[in-house]
């Protein structure tokens, strides 16, 4: 029978760490949305966290827009996007998931369709708990980019 050596210190489990750990656990992660400076890929990263690159190209770098400059957190967002032949610029966009409005400071649920084919703007914004409609816009898109709010270009 050997005598081993004392396990070093460090090898215990530090009650501190496991702590962190749970700590930084978030059943509700806040997303923001940003498009990727390079690619123009629309992505959710979540805020505050450290930054990853790109899944598309690498790129670390994003823009970042919002609406009517208003804080807006994003949760379980869907994305759907139709090009013709794969190619250009999208021709149906939409998007469903729940936002967060720091106005009313709740959560929504937003449904939002752009439609280029049709010249088309669709979006209503329900409340979950009563699924009353709080807004409902439905107009000619081409109105609705005469707004200047949300720039993407393909470069
Ligand atoms: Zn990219």
């Amino acid at each position: 029978m050997q005598k081993t050596a004392k396990a070093p210190p460090a090898l215990k489990a530090p009650d501190e760490g496991v702590m962190d750990q749970q700590m930084s656990l978030n059943s509700e992660t806040e997303l923001e949305k940003s498009i990727c400076l390079k690619c123009d890929a629309t992505l959710y990263e979540p805020i505050g966290s450290m930054r990853v690159p790109c899944p598309a190209c690498g790129e670390l770098s994003r823009k970042f827009f919002r609406e009517a400059n208003e804080k807006v957190f994003f949760r379980d967002v869907m994305e759907m996007k139709g090009k013709h032949g794969g190619k250009g610029r999208p021709f149906f966009e939409a998007k469903t998931g729940d936002n967060f409005y720091f106005k009313e400071e709740k959560w929504n649920h937003l449904e939002q369709i752009v439609d280029r084919d049709n010249d088309l703007y669709i979006k209503i914004i329900t409340d979950p708990e009563t699924g009353e409609v709080i807004r409902n816009e439905r107009k000619p898109l081409s109105e609705h980019q005469g707004h200047g709010s949300a720039k993407v270009n393909g470069n």
